[in-house]
C-alpha cells in the first residue's frame, strides 16, 4: 500500500502529472541492531557431568531373569538422570552414549577426561546367583569417596533394596577418570524380584531422580 509520500505529484502546463515510477520509495525503516548472539551453548563455565550408561550395542551386559538386558536398563535410567540434570542451567550434561551403541571403556574415560568433567557417574546393574540381591556403589580413587557416599545415600533410599554398601573396585571407568567418579549397581538382574521391580518405569524414574539429587547435593556442597 502506498503512503501519500510515495509518489511525486508535479504540475506542468496545467496538467497534473502523477509519476509513480520515479516515486521516491518510502524509506525502509532501519532495523534495530540485532542483539549480540548469545554465547554458543558450549557449556563453558558450567559444571560438567558425565553420565555413563553401562554396556550397549553388541555388549548386552547382564541378562535379566526375564531375558531383558542390562544395557537397556542402564540407558533408560541414564537418559532420565540426564533429563533431570538438564533442568539445572548450571549443569552441562554429557552422556557417553545416547543409543544402543558400544563406546569402549577407554572411549568413556576419554569423553570424561577430555571434557574436563567435574563428576562422572556410571550406571550398571548386577548379576550373580539368583539369590544375590541389593544395591551397591563403587569408587576407586580417594577423591571419589565422598561423591560415592552421597550418591549411594540417595540411591539406596530410592531402590528400597538391601544395602550392600559403598565399596572400592578397580573398574576401568572409575579407575581412569581424573575427576570424582562412581559406579552404581542398581540391583541384581538375576534376582527375579529385583529384576521385575527394575523393569518398571516408576522404579527407573525414582532412581534417576535420586541419582540426579545426589549429584546436585554434591555440587551444592563441593563445587
Ligand atoms: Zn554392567
Amino acid at each position: 500500500m502506498f503512503s501519500p509520500a510515495a509518489y511525486h505529484v508535479t504540475t506542468l502546463d496545467g496538467e497534473v502529472k502523477v509519476d509513480l515510477t520515479t516515486a521516491t520509495p518510502a524509506p525502509v525503516p532501519t532495523p534495530a541492531p540485532a542483539p549480540a548472539p548469545k554465547p554458543a551453548p558450549s557449556g563453558q563455565g558450567k559444571y560438567k557431568i558425565v553420565i555413563d550408561a553401562g554396556h550397549g550395542g553388541s555388549d548386552s551386559g547382564a541378562v535379566g531373569a526375564a531375558g531383558n538386558y542390562e544395557k537397556t536398563l542402564t540407558l533408560s535410567v541414564a537418559s532420565k538422570v540426564a533429563a533431570d540434570l538438564r533442568n539445572n542451567p548450571n549443569f552441562n550434561v554429557i552422556m557417553t552414549r545416547t543409543g544402543d551403541t558400544l563406546p569402549s571403556l577407554q572411549d568413556r574415560v576419554d569423553i570424561a577426561n577430555g571434557a574436563k568433567a567435574d563428576v562422572f557417574l556410571s550406571i550398571h546393574a548386577n548379576s550373580a546367583v539368583p539369590s544375590a540381591h541389593g544395591t551397591e556403589t563403587y569408587y576407586r580413587t580417594s577423591q571419589s569417596s565422598t561423591f560415592a557416599a552421597i550418591i549411594h545415600k540417595h540411591l539406596i533410599s530410592a531402590t528400597g533394596f538391601f544395602d550392600r554398601g559403598v565399596k572400592t573396585a578397580n573398574y576401568y571407568v572409575i579407575k581412569n577418570t581424573s575427576m570424582p567418579s562412581t559406579l552404581v549397581e542398581l540391583g541384581f538382574l538375576t534376582n527375579s524380584a529385583e529384576n521385575q521391580t527394575m523393569l518398571t518405569p516408576q522404579f527407573q524414574q525414582r532412581v534417576a531422580d535420586a541419582l540426579a539429587a545426589g549429584i546436585t547435593e554434591y555440587y551444592n556442597k563441593y563445587h
